[in-house]
């Protein structure tokens, strides 16, 4: 067993984290604060190829192993959560077209997508419906060699920038997930539109916003795999990579506060002490190192595990499903005690950690919130797809 990573992971890595430190942490605190939109980082991330990480290299990508991936987005995520956010979705659905697409969709977007001169996005959740995908009541309906869209997407991540923008539908309303299907609408498409922005405690910088599809008229070519009814399996092997993701931003926000804690309680002195020198905030100290490398170690073993599971054709969502589960609850609970390490400091706006106070909570929900992982996880263990120990 080996826990190093290879050299081109650890070059890669050293890469990342250089443009986040002269890139994105100088300004991820105001920026955020101002809700301003980081279009000067997102030229920057074009230019290191990060939008095709989990495009083939054929399509112009990077095809990163999925470990790297989690590292880029703990390295992003350590910068600014929010950053972490702009290639989520956008790698996560490219990633799908590449696995269910067909040769014609991916030869017509995997290159664009690859260098990030367009960008794409997800748009499943709906006012009605999150968790219950199935659910969905957004209506497909075939008129000869299109289909037209009617429905209400909500929380949509990069919705404005996503050309296309892959939509969950259905084309037969009360047949659940038989029914689903996967649409590449073009983000131009006539009855397309960004309804509002939704307010949100953190996350800001990236925008999530309401999608209204007024009848809009997609070409049948669109139709993700070409078949109907496919759209549920293709979302849940995208959603694994994306827990995948989200695994990596709670590693990195849990290692911000981490080490933001560290050095406040070397400088910050009371009683005529360094405040590091008392008992109490060492265990504190000792507790957050110990749950933020658990939490990078079973990232890490996650995304192992997935890349052998994807290459055998078996289900890698319950690894996935651990590591995103267990790293954001520690990224949770280390940014609560990043906070209290600070004192009053530690709730002012004038210091980062408030920020990621306010973005550690999104990584409970997103990609699944943390109890429906839970069952999903229980049921993997019970059916015996994946074995502890
Ligand atoms: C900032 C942000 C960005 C997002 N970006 C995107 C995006 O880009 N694209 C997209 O499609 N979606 C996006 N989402 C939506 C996100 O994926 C959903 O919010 C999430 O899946 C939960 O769905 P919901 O909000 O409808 O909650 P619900 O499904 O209504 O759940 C409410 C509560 O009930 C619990 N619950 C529901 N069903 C069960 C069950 N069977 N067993 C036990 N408990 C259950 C849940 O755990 C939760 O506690 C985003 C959300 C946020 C907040």
């Amino acid at each position: 067993m080996d826990f190093e990573l290879s050299d081109e992971q650890a070059l890669f890595r050293d890469t990342i984290r250089r443009f986040v430190d002269a890139e994105i942490r100088p300004v991820a605190r105001e920026w955020e604060a101002a809700g301003r939109y980081p279009h000067e980082i997102v030229e920057g991330m074009r230019d290191l190829g990060l939008f095709g990480i989990t495009i083939p290299e054929s399509y112009g990508g990077l095809a990163l192993d999925l470990v790297s991936l989690t590292i880029v987005f703990e390295e992003l995520a350590r910068g600014w959560m929010g950053i972490a956010g702009i290639l989520g979705s956008h790698s996560l659905a490219a990633w799908m077209i590449d696995r269910h697409g067909t040769d014609d969709q991916r030869d017509r977007h995997l290159p664009d997508l690859a260098t990030g001169r367009r960008r794409t996005a997800i748009a499943l959740t709906e006012p009605d419906t999150g968790s219950d995908l199935a659910a969905v009541r957004t209506r497909a309906v075939r008129d000869g060699d299109d289909y037209v869209l009617t429905g209400t997407k909500f929380w949509i991540t990069n919705a404005r920038f996503a050309d296309p923008l892959p939509v969950l539908a259905t084309v037969d309303p009360g047949s659940g997930h038989r029914g689903l299907c996967v649409f590449l609408v073009p983000g131009d498409a006539e009855g397309l539109s960004v309804s509002r922005d939704i307010g949100k405690l953190g996350y800001k910088g990236p925008e999530s916003c309401e999608v209204v599809l007024d009848a809009v008229r997609v070409p049948a070519g669109e139709l993700l795999g070409g078949e109907e009814g496919k759209g549920f399996v293709q979302v849940v092997g995208a959603l694994a990579v994306g827990r995948l993701n989200i695994a990596g931003r709670a590693v990195g926000v849990a290692q911000d506060a981490y080490d933001r804690a560290l050095a406040y309680s070397r400088q910050r002195h009371a009683f005529g002490q360094p405040i590091a020198d008392f008992q109490a905030i060492q265990l504190k100290i000792a507790d957050m190192a110990t749950a933020v490398q658990g939490a990078r170690l079973l990232t890490w073993w996650a995304a192992w595990s997935a890349e052998r599971a994807d290459a055998s054709g078996a289900r890698a969502d319950v690894a996935a499903g651990m590591a995103k589960y267990h790293a954001s609850e520690v990224a949770l609970s280390v940014v609560l005690e990043s906070m209290r390490v600070h004192g009053g400091a530690g709730y002012s706006t004038e210091l980062e950690v408030e920020r990621l106070y306010r973005d550690a909570p999104l990584m409970a929900i997103g990609e699944g919130t943390n109890d429906i992982l839970r069952t999903l996880i229980a049921k993997g263990l019970v059916a015996g797809r994946t074995v502890i120990g």
